[in-house]
């Protein structure tokens, strides 16, 4: 081997910067490996949830990120065949009762910088983990591939796999999994001129089997997605396409007037629900290496960011007992919530876009008050859930939201 750390992460994105900070700050050798430049063109529309605040803060990184220009939401607004339905995010489960909307490549330099402010932190840019090392099932190292056909071999007491939706490592662990098909495929584009109707939300519309989304982002832009059989649109015509389908929502249509695209319009399909066992002897998977899930319920960055400092706890205990490869329990690396989280998703992603079972669970949200406010609040619970709590504490945290009287919209600090 030519080198020696405690810890190597292979990928600089949220998960692994959150590890990386977190662990240096309790003392520990972190050897950071990005293959990339940072930051670099990334498919996200970037809203934060607010159990991801609370890494953000951890981290001491939340203000930075609201200095440069995080568009904070306070809940999400749904127009559901000409019913609207709106729930805050729900006080008290976080310490944030907002959500944060920073473009990647405003909030991923950050996060590094973040990681790298950390004396115990060795970040290494332009290499790339190419293959795991040990033997018998235990991992011992890393074998990196930097520029100009460089090869290193680095021994680690825990190698962890942040690499992202293809995550090289994770394909060498070969760990068990369960994939479950996503049917969403949406156009994507970022918009100006789009003026807010209430305070920042996220906001859904469903008009007869049709759906789209309006999320704000910083600099005043908003990032809209509207469900398309893209294929069948030819290329050149996305960005008339996209307008006019936006604007055929009778409640965006006004507000639509003077907006404007600014970004080249790109499609997302077939990303699919994926689950990993995210650990084995020497060897930790997090962020969307462990769990993707369809990015329209926007949970990614948040998992990443919790699963980086739920790491961080887990690993900080065993590095400091012994001396070899770090073992860790799987349920120390995954949250509790997480699997009724993957769950929840996946059944959503399954359903067709416009198909009867998808009109039907519109239909039973938009038509009760009640439903609607149990639905939300399930929902956005999911996003607000508190660091790591016994699921019996999450299930009554849940069961309360859920049946709670409606509340008025916005924390204290609400606009
Ligand atoms: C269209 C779209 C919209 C989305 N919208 C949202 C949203 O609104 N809200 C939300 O929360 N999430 C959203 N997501 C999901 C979100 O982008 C991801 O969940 C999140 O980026 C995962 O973070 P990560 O740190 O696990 O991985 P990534 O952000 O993918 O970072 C992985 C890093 O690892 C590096 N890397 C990869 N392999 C190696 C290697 N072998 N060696 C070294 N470096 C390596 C990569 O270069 C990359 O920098 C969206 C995703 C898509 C596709």
């Amino acid at each position: 081997m030519d080198l020696s750390t405690d810890v190597v992460i292979a990928g600089a994105g949220p998960a692994g910067c959150a590890a990386a900070a977190l662990l240096a700050e309790r003392g520990h050798q972190v050897l950071l490996v990005e293959r990339g430049a940072v930051p670099h063109p990334r498919l996200c529309t970037h809203a934060i949830m607010p159990a991801g605040l609370d890494v953000l803060a951890r981290m001491g990184v939340l203000d930075q990120a609201e200095a440069a220009g995080a568009q904070r939401w306070w809940g999400v607004r749904l127009h559901l065949d000409g019913v609207t339905v709106a729930a805050p995010l729900p006080a008290g489960w976080t310490r944030h009762a907002y959500g944060l909307s920073l473009r990647r490549h405003l909030l991923d330099p950050l996060l590094l910088a973040t990681a790298c402010r950390c004396p115990a932190v060795s970040l290494r840019l332009g290499w790339s983990a190419e293959a795991l090392l040990g033997r018998d099932g235990v991992i011992t190292g890393v074998r990196l591939h930097g520029p100009g056909g460089a090869v290193q071999r680095v021994r680690a007491r825990l190698v962890v796999a942040a690499g992202g939706r293809h995550s090289r490592l994770v394909r060498a662990a070969r760990p068990a999994e369960r994939v479950l098909p996503n049917r969403h495929t949406a156009l994507i584009a970022y918009l100006d001129g789009v003026p807010d109707a209430g305070p920042a939300a996220l906001e859904g519309f469903y008009d007869r089997g049709r759906s789209a989304s309006l999320l704000p982002a910083d600099g005043g832009l908003h990032v809209a997605g509207v469900m398309a059989p893209s294929p069948y649109w030819r290329r050149e015509e996305w960005p008339a396409r996209l307008l006019a389908a936006l604007r055929a929502y009778p409640e965006l249509a006004p507000r639509l007037r003077a907006a404007r695209i600014v970004t080249a319009p790109v499609t997302v399909r077939g990303l699919r629900n994926v689950l990993r066992r995210p650990v084995r002897p020497g060897f930790a998977a997090i962020g969307d290496a462990a769990a993707q899930t369809d990015p329209a319920f926007g949970q990614g960055i948040s998992w990443a960011l919790r699963s980086g400092a739920r790491l961080a706890d887990a690993a900080d205990a065993a590095l400091r007992q012994g001396a070899g490869p770090v073992c860790l329990p799987a349920r120390q690396v995954w949250e509790p919530v997480f699997a009724p989280l993957f769950a929840g998703i996946s059944l959503l992603s399954l359903l067709s876009p416009g198909s009867t079972a998808e009109r039907l669970v519109v239909a039973s949200v938009a038509q009760s008050p009640r439903t609607s406010a149990a639905a939300l609040r399930l929902l956005l619970g999911l996003g607000a859930l508190p660091r790591p709590a016994p699921a019996r504490q999450i299930a009554a945290a849940w069961a309360g939201g859920a049946l709670a009287r409606p509340v008025a919209w916005g924390g204290a600090d609400a606009p």
